[in-house]
Order: structure tokens, then sequence, then C-alpha cells
């Protein structure tokens, strides 16, 4: 009975090895999946987003998210020495005024070579603006235009080279549903045809480097609280980024040349 109990022992060893290392196997891969459960699977430091104006607002909080979700960033200044909020993120600070060739010309020099995954045109303003059409000076709106339309514009034509390079091709620019003719209700002139103009740009875009599996988006961050609104606006800065950051880390080459609110719906144009 005794030498019947040891080769039973003996017997069941082998299996008792290969089910505590199959236990021990399994536990490492769920440990294995919850750590990774919490770590972001949209991206890494080895894919990199550019974002102008990252100084304050939306754009800001946009590249606080993208860094904390694993992406390597760029965020453009004016005045980078001034960009405190900005430097205390961690990620690189760039020099860029959109309206400056200058500047976007030795952005796009300092960055020869350097493959771009996303570029978020960001940077705008709200620029003038009156109740009434009598009152309006429209050699103002020249400045609106110069930021908000063909800002993107020279900072896209300076950057393709680098979006080639990259893996993503995702060019997403800030636009507004004030921009949508469709849902225009009267006023802000200047600052809806600026956007309608933007949106009228990304769509040329979409259609010229289609073949080039590029995504030309423009968005609608929701109605923020920054210094362009005020304290009523729904959203916190906070809130709009990571909104916009899942809409734009799922953006595909069927979203080419559509126009997306913050929780991925479409727009009118
Ligand atoms: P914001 O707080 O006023 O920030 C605007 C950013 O754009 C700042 O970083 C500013 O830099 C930069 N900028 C302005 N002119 C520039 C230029 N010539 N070159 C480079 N950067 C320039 O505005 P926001 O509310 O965050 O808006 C961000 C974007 O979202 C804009 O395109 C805006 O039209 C759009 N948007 C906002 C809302 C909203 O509710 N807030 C709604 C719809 C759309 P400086 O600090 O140097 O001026």
């Amino acid at each position: 009975m005794k030498s019947r109990r040891r080769y039973l022992d003996l017997g069941l060893l082998p299996v008792l090895l290969i089910v505590t290392a199959l236990v021990s196997l399994t536990a490492g891969e769920i440990r294995a999946a919850s750590e990774t459960a919490d770590k972001p699977t949209t991206g890494n430091r080895e894919s990199t987003v550019l974002i102008t104006g990252a100084n304050r607002g939306i754009g800001l909080a946009l590249a606080n998210h993208f860094h904390q979700q694993g992406f390597a960033v760029i965020g453009t200044a004016r005045k980078p020495d001034e960009a405190l909020a900005l430097k205390a993120t961690g990620v690189e600070i760039l020099q860029l005024d959109i309206t400056d060739p200058a500047s976007v010309a030795s952005l796009k020099s300092e960055l020869q070579g350097r493959p771009l995954d996303i570029l978020l045109n960001n940077a705008g303003i709200g620029g003038h603006s009156t109740p009434e059409l009598k009152d309006l000076d429209i050699e103002r709106l020249k400045d609106t235009f110069d930021v908000n339309s063909l800002g993107a514009l020279r900072v896209i034509q300076a950057l393709i080279p680098n979006m080639r390079m990259g893996t993503r091709r995702i060019v997403a620019s800030m636009s507004s549903r004030m921009g949508s003719i469709e849902q225009n209700t009267g006023g802000a002139i200047g600052y809806r045809a600026s956007k309608s103009a933007l949106n009228s740009i990304n769509k040329s875009l979409s259609s010229e480097f289609s073949k080039e599996d590029f995504v030309f988006v423009v968005l609608h961050p929701g109605w923020v609280r920054t210094d362009m609104t005020n304290e009523r606006a729904t959203y916190s800065t906070d809130e709009s980024a990571q909104q916009l950051f899942k809409v734009i880390t799922a953006l595909s080459t069927r979203d080419n040349g559509r126009f997306y609110d913050l929780h991925g719906k479409s727009i009118a144009w």
C-alpha cells in the first residue's frame, strides 16, 4: 500500500508540475493584461503629433493629453519663452507664428527629416466682430482669415514632407460648428467665414492627397471655456481634449474629408 502510494505520488508529480506551471503562466498573463489595460493602446513615443497654438486653451490641453497618452508631442507657441504652462507638461516646444512665412519656413527647416504622424492645426482667433454690419471694419477681417484659414494652409504645405514620412498621415484642423454654412444663425461674420474657408481648404486637400492615404478632417471642439469664450461655455479644455483625442486617434482613411464634432458626430457643411 505504502509503495503503491509512493508510486501514485511519483506518477502525479509531473502532472502537478505541469498544472502549477500552467496556473502561474495564466496568472502571469492575467497580471500582464491587467497591467497593460491601464496603459495607452493608441500611441507610443514613436508616434509624433504636432499641435499649433499649444501654449493655452484647447491646444495646451491637447498637448498635455497626447503626452499623457504616450505620444511624442511637439507643441508650438508664438512666444516659447512665455509658454510656461506648456513647458510644465514636458513636451517639446517650437516657435511658430502661422501668419509669418519666415516663422513657418524656420519650423520646416527645424523639422527636416523628422516623421510626423498627426498634425493638429489648432491655432485660431475669434477676430474682429460687431453686432451690426454698419460698424464692421472689413479690413480687420483680413487678420481673421490670415490666421484661421491661410495659417493652417501654410503649416500643412510646409509639413507635408514630414507627414509623408509618418505612418498615420492625419491632418486635423480645428474648425468650428460656426463654420457650417447650413447651421449659420448669423453673427461673427468674419470668424464664421474664416472657418468655412478652412473647411473648404480641408476638402480640397482631402481630394488631392487621398491617393497617398492621408486623412484630412476638420473638427469642432465643442463650446469650450477658454480666453476665446467665457465661463458659461459647456466644456473644460480637458473634457474637450479627451473627447477630441478619441476621435483623432480613431481616424482612418474612411474619414478623409469629413467634419466631426468632439463626439465623432458628423456636422453638416
Ligand atoms: P485660445 O484659448 O484663444 O487659444 C488660441 C491659441 O492660438 C493660442 O495658443 C494662440 O497663441 C494661438 N494663436 C493665435 N494666433 C496665432 C498665430 N498667428 N500663430 C500661432 N498661434 C496663434 O483659443 P481656443 O478656444 O483654445 O481655440 C483653439 C481653436 O479651437 C481655435 O482654432 C478656435 O477657433 C477653435 N474653437 C474654439 C471653440 C471654443 O469654444 N473655445 C469653439 C470652436 C472652435 P498666443 O497665446 O500667442 O495668442
